[in-house]
């Protein structure tokens, strides 16, 4: 694996491979890596050849209050498991490559990047958008891989590459979860035993919804009032949103149809997890995934 921290390398090694007919996969990601970050390597290296990850703590998709100093930043152990699982190029750019002095260009996707987590975490969208354009343009990737963890970051890229007529395919890989359900995230590491026993809470509430689907509810309103007293139980859990949402849209559904997300942030202590129930209806039939 070679590691690249220049924008003009970065872009003659992606040029070189389009010249030559491959389709390049890459794997955008702020490092700190774990089972769930290699899922997508492993979906790239199935589809792509090279494929490209990079690793890039981005600091405008961090609010003033947020964890930019403290995230955390392994950057040798992340480059060894890319290294171990066949990814070709690692691009870890500096902050000051990517936002050199006079930098004043945004990308903002409307509408969907105000709610849910746009609204807990204002202006986070715009850097998370701002910066993916920026890396698939350096990239020029046939394919970009992304985790519905972050089932709205998802969705709005998706918007974008829509709207901006990106010639990356947008793929959306499953949610990597622990033994007990908790959806894996770097931020998990910031947990003391107690509230990592505490976070699986999460889990718990969107497995309770999966089996009030799997039974028959159809109402959003109960469905999302069962999970809120689900997360009731949990004396550390504070909840900030539980919602039910049209996939497409992001605006709340009182009744479930088409396809639909149920999604939660909850604070555990100073460490704010996500986590949601992809729900899709099929000939009639409501399947929830995890
Ligand atoms: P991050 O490093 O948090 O910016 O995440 C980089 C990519 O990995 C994003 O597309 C995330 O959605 C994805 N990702 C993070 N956690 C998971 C997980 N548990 N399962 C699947 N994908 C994930």
């Amino acid at each position: 694996m070679e590691t690249i921290h220049t924008i003009e390398w970065m872009k003659q090694v992606a040029r070189q491979a389009r010249a030559e007919g491959r389709r390049a996969g890459f794997v955008p990601t702020m490092g700190a890596l774990h089972a769930g970050h290699l899922s997508l390597v492993h979906a790239a290296l199935a589809e792509c050849q090279p494929v490209i990850a990079s690793i890039f703590v981005n600091p405008t998709q961090f609010g003033p209050s947020e964890d930019f100093q403290k995230y955390p930043r392994p950057l040798d152990a992340d480059s060894r498991k890319l290294e171990d699982a066949g990814v070709d190029y690692l691009f870890s750019p500096e902050p000051a490559e990517i936002y050199p002095p006079g930098f004043c260009t945004w990308v903002n996707v409307e509408g969907l990047s105000e709610r849910l987590e746009g609204r807990a975490r204002r202006g986070h969208f715009r850097g998370v958008t701002t910066v993916v354009l920026k890396l698939l343009e350096i990239v020029q990737p046939a394919r970009a891989f992304f985790g519905r963890k972050d089932a709205q970051q998802a969705r709005i890229i998706r918007q974008m590459a829509r709207d901006l007529h990106l010639d990356t395919e947008i793929v959306v890989c499953p949610i990597v979860r622990e033994a007990d359900g908790l959806a894996m995230s770097s931020r998990n590491a910031y947990l003391s035993p107690e509230q990592r026993r505490a976070a699986t809470i999460l889990f718990r509430a969107l497995d309770g919804a999966r089996a009030s689907i799997a039974r028959g509810e159809r109402d959003a309103l109960r469905l999302t009032a069962a999970m809120r007293e689900m997360l009731r139980t949990e004396p550390l859990a504070e909840p900030d949103y539980v919602e039910l949402v049209d996939a497409e849209t992001l605006e709340q559904v009182t009744r479930l149809r088409g396809a639909c997300l149920a999604l939660l942030a909850v604070r555990i202590g100073a460490t704010r997890l996500i986590d949601n129930l992809l729900i899709e209806e099929r000939e009639g039939v409501f399947l929830a995934t995890l």
